[in-house]
């Protein structure tokens, strides 16, 4: 396989513009947010906690190993049994690979939650050793070292119903000592309704204080299945893997009747901690007004520890749930109250779960509310969600809200559906496979490089891309002018007002190039001042460069350009009568003073203007009209093509405006003075009533100014 840069990679150009106006982020929180570096934490046994399985900072012994090792060492001890079976189902129960390596065991698998169970296991002493295939039988075994003074123990695996983010739990059917045993591992509230009984009280507070920790929960239990009962349930599983219809469908009723009364075994807690600068990028990315939030395919408890953790929720902030719902009708209620206790609150926070979603998607007025509440806020937590509840919530809001942009980042197969559902897909390269960066527009290896990618590039592209819009509107619009003047004066008799040639060549050689070299190196603040300043990036998030009152005012300036440049010379020497050499030179002194007045606002809109990629192509462009207009004047094919430049008056026209004071003081002058309203209106918008982004601009300046 082809090593992965680390650098960012964008695999779509035509959204640029759309990083820069982003409403909603909806963010997964497993490898996205955190770094999908599992640790096994903790675990629970029957009534016996083992804490601390995690080397303590100065290296002293960890508590909770110890106490495994010493009950695995008493055979006598009551819970031996059950602390042997634990572990030796979190050793079988995956789907890892061991690879032996400079003389231990190294493992390696699509779940980083698997791989930090079995070195968990490893810790204490039941070491998952290799998985081969046995030849004669034609199936896989896993070979686990047993307990102290045990001997090893091969477990033929007989079937695996994998994981997927749907079912939320994954089995492995194994024989050993001629028993055969469905072991299932998964979310507490897909296991609960499988086990034999539901989870007691105090299972269910093993589970809440580890995940009110932050760490990720599994629920692991067990059935020994009669070799008829699985015979026959073999052959029905065949089947349905075979199917060419609904094979996902029967599959999922064939899970349902082996991973079923279920004895509970045990629970485990992984610590998953959160990416560098996740909390700094979290708070900016609300800070620049940007609404986050995160959907997750995790246990509630565990993803509102990790929202506080990386600053989506802040101690001040005051909290809704709506939670464990068990109609539209209580997901309504659930939603009027959260509505209330949100009321008259400055940055609360929302708290949906998987269960409360799947009814207010299914009914319009309570999804209506949802989208009310999310307004309120500017931070969600949506738990335990399956892969196509993330797309339906991108989904309700861009119906709401059909000019919200929308931008999805994930990392694992399960965001894929909600990276195509948003309009900017981010892909983080993780752990978990390569689909979430295939079905990426951008793919990035860390959340906290989102913070560049919105303020610094995003925000950029979208202030040029409507300058760019603005501006080649304007230009055009300012050059009509002269042409709805002049026909007003010739009473609609469709006379052209410029020199044909001239009009064409307007956008092809003058004016569209120009535009495109300056907007493309335009620089406004340094990276560093972007990213120290997120509340610059709510000019996005407000459309302030591209809306219609900004629009109205270019086009007003337009209108007083184009005009201004054809009154001036069409009064003071100019002929209503067409076709004359008079007509001629004052249309031809209009036309190069909208060159000059376009080419000298694109130049006052642009930021790096003592930069000669902004002065050096408004330069140039007016050189190559120069060049063109007396090319069309003086040499004989222009002249064939465009004769009324040539004809009748000595010097041909380009000549009589240059070697006249009159025309030369009009193109130098007129200009100047018709861009002054513009220079006024800049001047108030960047210095007296400035937008964050000109307080910045300003700041850095005169900081500059100091350093030197
Ligand atoms: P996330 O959105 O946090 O990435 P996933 O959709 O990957 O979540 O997983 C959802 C839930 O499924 C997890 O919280 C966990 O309870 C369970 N789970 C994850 N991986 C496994 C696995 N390998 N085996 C069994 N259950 C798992
Ligand atoms: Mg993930």
């Amino acid at each position: 396989m082809k090593p992965q840069g680390r650098e960012p990679r964008a695999r779509t150009a035509d959204l640029v513009e759309e990083m820069g106006q982003v409403d909603f982020i909806f963010s997964d929180k497993t490898g996205t947010l955190t770094a999908n570096e599992m640790r096994f934490a903790e675990c629970a046994v029957g009534r016996l906690v083992f804490s601390s399985f995690l080397q303590d900072p100065l290296g002293g012994p960890v508590g909770g190993v110890q106490e495994v090792c010493e009950i695995l060492s008493q055979p006598a001890h009551p819970q031996h049994e059950a602390v042997l079976w634990f572990f030796t189902c979190l050793s079988v129960c995956h789907t890892v690979q061991a690879e032996e390596k400079d003389g231990s065991v190294q493992y390696s698998g699509p779940s980083p939650d698997e791989v930090a169970l079995v070195k968990g296991a490893c810790k204490a002493g039941i070491v998952f050793k290799a998985r081969r295939v046995d030849k004669d039988q034609q199936r896989a075994e896993v070979i686990v070292s047993g307990a102290p003074g045990r001997p090893d123990r091969t477990f033929s695996i007989l079937s695996v119903i994998e994981f997927t983010a749907e079912r939320k739990r994954m089995s492995v059917i194994c024989e050993v000592d001629g028993q055969i045993h469905c072991i299932t591992k998964g979310a507490d509230i897909v296991m609960s309704p499988l086990l034999v009984s539901p989870l007691a009280q105090t299972e269910e507070q093993q589970l809440l204080s580890f995940s009110q920790k932050g760490l990720r929960t599994l629920v692991v239990a067990s059935v020994q299945v009669d070799a008829l009962a699985f015979a026959s349930w073999q052959s029905n599983w065949l089947a349905a893997m075979m199917s060419m219809d609904r094979r996902m469908q029967l599959m999922d009723e064939c899970a349902a009747a082996i991973e079923r009364n279920l004895e509970l075994i045990g629970i485990t807690a992984v610590e998953d901690r959160l990416q560098d600068g996740v909390p700094e990028t979290v708070a900016k990315v609300k800070s620049a007004g940007i609404r986050l939030w995160v959907l997750t395919g995790d246990k509630t408890e565990t993803a509102v520890d990790i929202a506080y953790s990386c600053n989506l929720f802040t101690d001040k902030d005051t909290l809704a749930f709506v939670t464990g719902s068990s109609s539209s009708s209580a997901a309504s209620e659930s939603l009027r109250n959260a509505q209330k206790v949100l009321e008259g609150t400055e940055g609360g926070g929302i708290v949906l779960d998987g269960q409360s979603i799947k009814f207010i998607l299914e009914d319009s007025v309570a999804a209506d509310q949802l989208f009310e509440l999310g307004l309120r806020s500017r931070s969600c937590v949506c738990s335990r969600l399956s892969p196509s509840q993330k797309r339906k919530l991108i989904e309700l809001v861009r119906l709401r809200s059909p000019k919200a942009v929308t931008l999805a980042i994930g990392d694992g197969a399960n965001d894929v559906p909600m990276i195509l559902g948003a309009h900017v897909g981010i892909g983080i390269r993780g752990k978990e496979g390569s689909q979430a960066v295939q079905a990426s527009d951008v793919a990035i290896s860390q959340f906290r490089h989102l913070l560049p990618l919105l303020l610094c590039h995003g925000r950029r592209a979208y202030r040029r891309i409507a300058t760019f819009l603005c501006y080649y509107l304007y230009k055009n619009v300012a050059l009509a002018w002269g042409d709805v003047i002049w026909a007003h004066q010739d009473n609609f008799s469709g006379d052209v007002a410029y020199p044909e040639w001239l009009s064409t060549s307007f956008n092809a050689i003058f004016t569209s190039w120009p535009v495109l070299v300056v907007l493309a190196f335009d620089q406004d603040i340094p990276d560093v001042a972007a990213n120290a300043n997120p509340q610059i990036y709510q000019e996005g998030v407000r459309r302030d460069w591209f809306n219609r009152k900004l629009f109205g005012m270019w086009m007003v300036a337009a209108a007083w350009h184009g005009s201004v440049a054809w009154v001036v010379p069409n009064l003071s020497f100019g002929n209503t009568a067409y076709e004359t050499v008079d007509f001629w030179r004052a249309s031809t002194t209009s036309f190069t003073i909208v060159i000059n007045v376009i080419s000298l606002k694109l130049f006052i809109h642009s930021f790096s203007r003592s930069r000669a990629t902004s002065w050096a192509p408004v330069v140039g462009s007016i050189l190559v009209y120069i060049a063109v207009l007396f090319l069309l004047g003086y040499v004989s094919l222009g002249r064939r093509m465009q004769p009324n430049l040539s004809d009748g008056g000595n010097p041909p026209v380009p000549g009589w405006i240059f070697s006249n004071a009159a025309p030369l003081v009009q193109i130098l002058l007129v200009p100047v003075i018709a861009v002054l309203p513009d220079i006024a209106c800049l001047t108030w918008v960047r210095r007296l009533s400035p937008s964050p982004l000109f307080r910045v601009d300003r700041k850095v300046v005169s900081d500059n100014e100091i350093l030197m």
